[in-house]
């Protein structure tokens, strides 16, 4: 039987009166050093970020100064016990230069569902969105602007009491930096589906982007790679047998004319931004997506009968990451070519076209900075 425990987390937000961002400008831009032709994802941080903490109860001392190292006791609470979350965003430039963000709102109310489980305080609208909104205007000319690039942004509170016991900590520093991003993924990806180690479980995390969730998943994706592969597919907890996620992308299996998707239902899975818009795309396109429970034995089969045709991860990251194989136990299984799949290929452009501001925005999805 699967136990079904349905987290439900409730939203406080505390009305912040007056949380006044300070800006500091920078006088050595570091901007004229970018490569456009070369953009690497991860590798080079924009010249602003945004540092508040919160103390006593509240947030204060909300700044965004230009990017340095922070100094933090080798004492403090988040290095040895993980009390730590994070987000991940995209700016892109609309066609006439705008900086442009997109779903932001989306990621602030997940941030708060990880920080609630997490025992951390709850980020005001006005500090994550507010805040995201200045840093980027400020460091605009960091958003690059040619195809699959974009400006990462990642934002994410960490515990910083100087104090070793397990406890939850009373003081906390929420940041945002930024980093120019280039493709993810360039070619498909090579899936092992596990049946041995496993991400999340019902009554734990999974739901949330705490780092736990990340270090725990070093070594058996370390393990794949030996082996081969790019990435894990993962099974649910109990019997080895629900997919829930590859690596940290939720996945779509397009099995016949249907859309099928693993259900958060449990919260064992990641409630994507970009999960809710290829299911938003694909619905109003008049495609079947089904949300529910989906096994590797149906998978298996369906890949049997001719009927398993197209397997791609989303995540902000990397869009639409298209599957070029599956591999469970000892069977290799091994997908149509990538130019023939409908799906995927239609919702890249779709979704790109909006990211990128070319389409309108008919679900209000963009934040204009
Ligand atoms: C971030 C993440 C995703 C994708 O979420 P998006 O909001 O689409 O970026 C999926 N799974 C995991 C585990 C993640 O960390």
């Amino acid at each position: 039987m699967r136990k079904v425990t349905n987290y439900q987390i409730k939203i406080n937000i505390m009305n912040v009166a007056a949380l006044d961002i300070v800006v500091h400008k920078t006088n050595e831009s570091r901007i004229g050093q970018l490569d456009h032709s070369n953009i690497q994802f991860g590798k080079v941080y924009s010249d602003h970020m945004l540092v508040a903490t919160y103390e006593n109860g509240e947030w204060q001392h909300a700044e965004i100064k230009p990017y340095e190292n922070l100094s933090l006791s080798p004492a403090t609470t988040f290095m040895h016990y993980g009390q730590a979350i994070f987000e991940g965003i995209k700016a892109y430039k609309d066609p006439q230069g705008n900086p442009i963000i997109f779903r932001p709102r989306d990621n602030w109310k997940r941030f708060n569902r990880s920080a609630e489980r997490m025992a951390m305080p709850a980020v005001p609208e006005e500090l994550f969105l507010g805040g995201l909104k200045q840093l980027v205007d400020l460091d605009r000319d960091w958003i690059p602007t040619s195809d699959d690039t974009s400006l990462y942004i990642r934002p994410f509170m960490v515990a910083v009491d100087e104090f070793i016991g397990v406890r939850p900590a009373e003081k906390f520093l929420f940041m945002i930096i930024t980093s120019p991003a280039g493709p993810y993924y360039s070619k498909p990806v090579s899936i092992y589906v596990h049946d041995e180690y496993v991400r999340a479980f019902p009554g734990g995390i999974g739901f949330t982007k705490a780092a736990g969730n990340y270090g725990m998943s070093m070594y058996p994706t370390q393990k794949v790679k030996e082996m081969g592969y790019d990435q894990i597919l993962w099974t649910d907890g109990y019997e080895h047998k629900y997919v829930q996620e590859i690596g940290t992308m939720n996945v779509f299996f397009v099995l016949g004319d249907k859309v099928v998707t693993p259900d958060i239902k449990q919260d064992t899975i990641l409630q994507g931004v970009t999960r809710d818009s290829v299911i938003t795309l694909l619905r109003e396109k008049g495609v079947t997506v089904e949300e529910r429970p989906l096994s590797i034995d149906e998978i298996q089969a369906a890949y049997h009968a001719g009927q398993l045709r197209e397997a791609f991860g989303t995540g902000t990251a990397a869009s639409i990451a298209p599957i070029s194989a599956l591999t469970y136990q000892n069977e290799k299984m091994t997908l149509p070519p990538v130019e023939e799949w409908e799906n995927a290929q239609w919702l890249k452009k779709e979704l790109a076209a909006i990211r990128y501001g070319r389409k309108t925005d008919t679900h209000n999805w963009i934040l204009h900075v």
